[in-house]
């Protein structure tokens, strides 16, 4: 069993550090909400007052922030804080350039680092049944995988440090546009008076069959758009997307036309609201 410091008990944090304490791990967590960390002693984890506390003593740091300015900030303590030996888990969503970074710095200290972004939700953090890429060494991803194994049912090593966040980005590319498909055919089902929830049915039967279909068609048809995945953080992500296919020197016109309909969703004020209410920004534009 493992001393583990978490830091960021959100969306997807509080249920994983929760996981990792039922499995026997002491899980030492951090963050700056209040209602996270009574959530997380409820679930049988310890409290820290700060960072540097939560990886007093810890073998593995895990981090689950927003974004790379949030992940920026807490690794630097955690590096001001760990010592040499320690592996840190980086399973935010970033730039792989920030995971390149943060490695190459804990690296002066003796700190091992993967960045291990994950896919599946909510949902798949609950269940314990997320897709988690990591980038870094084969020994850290050998040590780690018990660790992911609590987590996630899909877990593949796919490269070197920052090799995990490309991964997520092409993730969140194909994501992003099936939710804009998905809107568009409820739209135009709508409109031309079909029933919206028996056509996704069918499409869920045929080719057209994906998980977001089955997840979320019925919360889609009934306007209910509560994250879930908010609208921000998949605006971050594009981002993500289009900068590493200008790194990558390539041309993704579906990248940048999902980028724009997730920016409008944004300039909408629909950032709090769940990725799925891309739906909105499509009835917009059709005057619906
Ligand atoms: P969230 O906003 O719900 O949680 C982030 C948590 O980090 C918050 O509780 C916040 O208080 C905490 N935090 C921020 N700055 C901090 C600091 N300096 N010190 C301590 N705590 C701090 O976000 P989320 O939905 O859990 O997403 C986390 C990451 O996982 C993001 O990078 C996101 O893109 C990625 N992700 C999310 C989902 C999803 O469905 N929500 C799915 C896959 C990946």
């Amino acid at each position: 069993m493992s001393k583990i410091g978490f830091i960021g008990l959100g969306i997807m944090g509080s249920p994983m550090a929760g996981h990792l304490a039922a499995a026997g791990h002491t899980v030492t967590g951090f963050d700056l909400s209040e209602p996270a960390l009574a959530k997380l002693v409820e679930s049988g984890g310890q409290r820290a007052a700060n960072v540097a506390e939560a990886v007093a003593g810890a073998e593995v740091v895990i981090t689950m922030l927003p974004q790379d300015e949030h992940v920026l900030a807490v690794t630097t303590d955690v590096i001001a804080a760990g010592g040499d030996g320690l592996l840190l888990i980086d399973m935010s969503t970033i730039r792989p350039e920030t995971s390149v970074a943060v490695t190459e710095s804990a690296a002066r200290k003796g700190i091992r680092v993967l960045d291990a972004p994950v896919s599946g939700g909510e949902a798949g953090a609950k269940q314990a049944s997320l897709s988690i890429m990591v980038g870094g060494s084969d020994a850290d991803f050998a040590e780690a995988l018990p660790l992911f194994e609590v987590l996630g049912k899909t877990i593949v090593h796919v490269g070197p440090t920052g090799a995990g966040q490309v991964v997520k980005a092409a993730n969140q590319l194909v994501v992003g546009g099936i939710y804009a498909l998905v809107s568009e055919a409820i739209v135009l089902l709508e409109a031309a008076g079909v029933d919206a929830r028996a056509g996704l049915d069918v499409l869920a039967g045929g080719l057209a069959a994906n998980r977001i279909l089955d997840l979320k068609r019925e919360s889609m048809i009934a306007r209910n758009f509560q994250p879930g995945f908010r609208i921000d953080l998949h605006h971050k992500d594009m981002g993500i997307v289009l900068a590493a296919a200008r790194q990558a020197d390539v041309s993704l016109p579906m990248a940048a036309l999902v980028a724009q309909l997730v920016a409008a969703a944004r300039a909408m004020g629909h950032g709090s609201l769940d990725h799925s209410a891309l739906l909105k920004v499509v009835e917009t534009l059709s005057g619906r």
